[in-house]
Formats: structure tokens, C-alpha cells, sequence
């Protein structure tokens, strides 16, 4: 069980890392993982006066602000338009619709869990996130960081022409993942992310050009690259092995349902 001594709702992000620093202290998302927690928290810090409860957009890119919740994201019009409807497929075995309603995009990039949906999808993206007061860094490069104590202020996807595809395989429909393939073109580059391994999302890029020429015998070669450089292993869930069989599967899947083969 959680509990919490204190409570406080910032009204700046200087007062939310402050109090961030002090280690009983902890931000909240939409405590949906924080729950679950045997865990005295001293102050819970509470960022929703903070301008983070939108997802914007210019000409430029998507801000999307750390209290959107994995609803939001799905219903999205904008953003479901700029990711093929990608964004909504990769939240919507997530649970249930009112747990979707609680759960935040920054406690859900913030936790870098393996098994998650939002980095796999995020990461194809070529996302980046913004940290108070690290400032603005790739995803790719969160994913790797340390945990300290930034507050995550939104994720932001530059628009470029994008294609993507998203699919996963799960035991059970509201389960976690065995594996999240997302596979995209960005700005003319093809990436995969493969999440759920069951370690934290990787990015395999084609650096061979192996889809220089996109057909079912290219799809075919980049599939089974991906899958030579994808490390897998076994937990509850499923074999190492079935997943690093089932990633040349996805990938394939993505990669025809994005190219319309
Ligand atoms: C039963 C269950 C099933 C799930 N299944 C899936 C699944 O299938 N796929 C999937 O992708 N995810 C799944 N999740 C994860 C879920 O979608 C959320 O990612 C998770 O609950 C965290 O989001 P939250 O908003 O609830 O964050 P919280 O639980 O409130 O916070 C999580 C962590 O992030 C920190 N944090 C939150 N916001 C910020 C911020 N802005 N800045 C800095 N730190 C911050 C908190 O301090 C905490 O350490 C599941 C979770 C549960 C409980």
C-alpha cells in the first residue's frame, strides 16, 4: 500500500523539482503504477497547474503535455491522422477505458517499462522528451539515461511525413505485451522499435537499406535483420526464442500493413 503524508499541487516547475530532490518525495502521473507501491511517500507532487494537460500542435510538431492521459491520446483525431491511427492500436489493450482515463503519457515514458506500449510506439517516432531542467533530449536517449529527479514536462513529435504501423501479441487481450513491434518511415528513413523483449524498447534502423526498394522479398530480408538484432529472453510470459521468432512475424505485419503490400 501507498500512503502519503503530504500533498502539494505546484504552481511552478522550480517548486516541483525542488521538492523532486528530497528522496521520500515523488511526482505523481495518474498514480495507476505508483498505487500499487509499498511505498511512505513524504510529499506527493501534483504538476496539474502546470501548462501539461494538452496535446498541442503547430506546423512544426505535437507537444503532447505529461497529464495527457492514455484516453486522450486515443482519441485523438490529429495526432490518430498524423500516426496512420497508430497511437490509438498501441494504447487500446492497455486495461480498460477508465484506466486508460488515469494513466498518464509522462508516468508512462517516465517509468521506461519494458513491457510498455507508449515507449515501442514513442521511440519509432523518433520522439523527444522534455525534462525540467535537463531540456529537450531524443527519446532514444531517455530511454537510456539514469533516473534522477527531472520532471517530464511533455513528449514532442516533430511532424515529418510519417508512416507507421503498430501491433503487438498478448496472451490475453488487457494483458502486457510478449512483444510490441512498431515499425516506421520517418522523413524517408525506415525504423523498427521492438518493445516487450521483455527488456525496454530497442530501435533497429535500416543502416543497409535493405527497403530501398520496397516488395515481399525486401519486407522478408528486413524482417529476419531485425530479428538477428533484436536480443530476446524468457520470463512468465513467454520463450525467449518464441519472441525472437514472433518479432520477424511482426515486423513482417507492420511493414505490409504500412506499405499496403
Ligand atoms: C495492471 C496494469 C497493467 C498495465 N498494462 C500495460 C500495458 O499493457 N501496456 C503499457 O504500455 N502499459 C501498461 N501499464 C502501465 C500504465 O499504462 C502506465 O504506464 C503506468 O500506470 C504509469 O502511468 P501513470 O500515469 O499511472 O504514472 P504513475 O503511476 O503516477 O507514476 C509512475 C512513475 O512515474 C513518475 N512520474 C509520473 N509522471 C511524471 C512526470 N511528469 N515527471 C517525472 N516523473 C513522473 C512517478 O513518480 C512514478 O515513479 C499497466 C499498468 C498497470 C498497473
Amino acid at each position: 500500500m501507498i500512503t502519503i503524508k503530504n500533498y502539494v499541487s505546484v504552481d511552478t516547475v522550480e517548486e516541483a523539482y525542488d521538492l523532486n530532490k528530497k528522496r521520500n518525495n515523488q511526482v505523481l502521473g495518474g498514480m495507476c503504477w505508483l498505487k500499487m507501491m509499498n511505498k511512505d511517500v513524504n510529499t506527493a507532487i501534483d504538476l496539474s497547474k502546470l501548462n501539461v494537460k494538452s496535446i498541442d500542435e503547430d506546423e512544426t510538431c505535437f507537444r503532447i503535455g505529461a497529464y495527457v492521459t492514455l484516453r486522450e491520446l486515443e482519441m485523438s483525431t490529429s495526432f490518430n491522422e498524423y500516426t496512420n491511427g497508430g497511437m490509438k492500436k498501441a494504447v487500446e489493450h492497455i486495461v480498460g477505458v477508465q484506466f486508460r482515463n488515469c494513466a498518464t503519457i509522462g508516468g508512462s515514458i517516465w517509468g521506461r517499462f519494458g513491457f510498455s506500449d507508449l515507449l515501442t510506439f514513442f521511440l519509432s517516432l523518433d520522439a523527444k522528451v522534455e525534462l525540467y531542467p535537463t531540456g529537450i533530449v531524443s527519446l532514444k536517449e531517455f530511454r537510456d539515461m539514469k533516473v534522477n529527479n527531472d520532471i517530464l514536462l511533455s513528449v514532442i513529435v516533430d511532424k515529418k511525413p510519417l508512416k507507421v504501423a503498430y501491433q503487438t501479441i498478448r496472451n490475453q487481450s488487457t494483458d502486457f505485451p510478449v512483444l510490441a513491434c512498431a515499425c516506421s518511415n520517418v522523413d524517408g528513413k525506415y525504423n523498427t522499435a521492438i518493445g516487450a523483449r521483455p527488456g525496454k524498447a530497442m530501435l533497429v534502423e535500416d543502416d543497409n537499406n535493405i527497403l530501398a526498394e520496397v516488395n515481399e522479398e525486401t519486407i522478408k530480408a528486413y524482417s529476419e535483420y531485425v530479428m538477428n538484432r533484436v536480443d530476446t529472453i524468457s520470463d512468465s510470459r513467454a520463450s525467449g526464442e518464441y519472441r525472437k521468432r514472433m518479432v520477424k512475424v511482426l515486423v513482417s505485419r507492420c511493414m505490409k500493413e504500412m506499405e499496403g503490400i
